[in-house]
């Protein structure tokens, strides 16, 4: 089985972290005082082989969301190969090809009703500039440019380019840096778990005072990922919908995280009943294996930006629809649909909540929480981060904890025994991290 790389690195792997520290960009890099990475030389399944020596992790990150079916899939593999013997890419201007147009009516065809038009843009951040894009030209085309700031809840995370940025959480966040340069946008309190009046009220004031400048409203729906791993009440998306609605403000949904099934809905939207104006989707996208993201619009948005005196909307990166990322994601769909997944994500949900219940004991932890196929364990701390990764690497499982965090959301794929490696993996890492 999976087990913790053991001997130090040969020379090959050494002369390989030797050049990545010399001359690699990594996430959020250099990180001081960071460990050296691992060296991963291929992925099959749920488990990541190690350069060097044949050690290999179990991945509980399925590569941040997206890996949903695993790695190496025959399948998706097959899709791929087929679509790169037409072609890898073909530009999108003035033509069109059936990866794309297939993918999109896939994407009208399971999001929340009205949901009508689809941007394919190039990675998660992107789609959120181009979601933000069609909400302040919509009111633009309407004669209301003034309507052109955003409101959001405090703990959000959409991205690391700028518009993006503007809306992820100011203050402990990762964007802190930026303040005073960004544009200004509204900010409630971040959303309680439970759902409570008072915050509603909150809510539906916010949007009232700010109405006239707000073009949209923009959330993770249910759960909020990179800024914090929380959860929260869906009632509080009904309660968006309906001031939106009342204001003249555009309701953005980023299910970046959330999308293809991983909170046990295929979109966090369903567990509300809501239909957003605009959805991001990314990540699990194409079951995590090439870089595509997409922004899907009602009807009425796009209308209103082809009324506009410039009826287009002025977005068109190199790289949009590419085929062989549109063909791997229309693979991935029906893969997915293909099968009982809401079972299987319950399978996780209830492997994470028994795995995870012990966590709940140990000195230093705050709050166990599991939703679908997502697991968390928060201490009351700043996480140790090397020390942490040492503990769940020792137990042959691939985590990343960062801040007060340690948390998990593992392929739909992985066995029960892998998730029980798992789960004992992020308990070990809480409680040495
Ligand atoms: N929104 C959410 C909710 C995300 O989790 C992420 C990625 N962590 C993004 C947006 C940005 O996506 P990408 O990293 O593909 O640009």
């Amino acid at each position: 089985g999976p087990s913790g790389p053991a001997e130090p690195p040969g020379p090959a792997v050494r002369e390989l972290l030797e050049l990545d520290r010399r001359h690699v960009w990594h996430p959020y890099g250099p990180m001081p005082g960071r460990q050296e990475p691992l060296v991963v030389e291929s992925a099959s399944g749920v488990r990541l082989r190690l350069a060097g020596g044949g050690d290999e992790l179990i991945d509980g990150m399925s590569s941040w969301w997206s890996a949903i079916h695993g790695y190496n899939h025959p399948v998706l593999n097959e899709a791929a190969r087929d679509q790169l013997g037409r072609m890898s890419h073909v530009m999108f201007g003035g033509l069109t090809h059936e990866p794309a147009v297939r993918l999109a009516k896939r994407l009208v065809d399971m999001s929340p009703e009205g949901l009508e038009h689809v941007f394919l843009a190039d990675s998660g951040s992107v789609s959120v500039e181009v979601a933000v894009k069609m909400c302040l030209q919509h009111w633009r085309s309407l004669g209301r440019p003034g309507k052109q700031r955003l409101l959001t809840w405090r703990g959000g995370y959409h991205g690391d380019t700028w518009q993006p940025m503007s809306v992820c959480d100011p203050e402990g966040g990762m964007h802190e840096l930026w303040q005073g340069v960004l544009q200004r946008q509204v900010f409630a309190d971040a959303p309680p778990v439970a759902y409570e009046e008072a915050y509603a009220d909150h809510l539906r004031a916010l949007i009232e005072r700010h109405a006239d400048e707000l073009a949209a409203v923009i959330v993770e729906p249910v759960v909020q990922g990179a800024g914090g791993m929380r959860f929260h009440s869906p009632a509080y998306l009904r309660v968006l919908r309906e001031a939106c609605d009342a204001h003249d403000v555009l309701l953005v949904f980023d299910e970046i995280a959330t999308g293809f099934g991983r909170t046990g809905a295929l979109f966090a939207a369903e567990h509300a009943g809501v239909t957003p104006d605009v959805m991001c989707v990314g990540k699990a996208l194409t079951g995590g294996y090439l870089t595509m993201a997409a922004t899907l619009c009602t009807a009425r948005v796009a209308e209103g930006i082809s009324r506009g005196e410039v009826p287009v909307l002025a977005h068109g990166p190199t790289f949009m629809g590419n085929p062989l990322a549109a063909a791997v994601a229309c693979a991935s769909i029906d893969l997915l649909l293909g099968q009982d997944w809401r079972t299987e994500v319950k399978r996780i949900e209830t492997g994470l909540r028994d795995g995870l219940a012990p966590a709940a004991e140990l000195p230093g932890v705050r709050d166990v929480r599991v939703l679908g196929a997502i697991g968390v364990v928060q201490v009351d701390h700043e996480i140790d981060m090397t020390a942490a990764t040492r503990a769940a690497v020792r137990e042959g499982v691939w985590l990343r904890p960062f801040r007060d965090l340690v948390y998990t959301m593992p392929p739909y794929v992985t066995g029960d025994a892998d998730l029980a490696r798992i789960t004992a993996a992020v308990c070990a890492a809480a409680r040495e991290g």
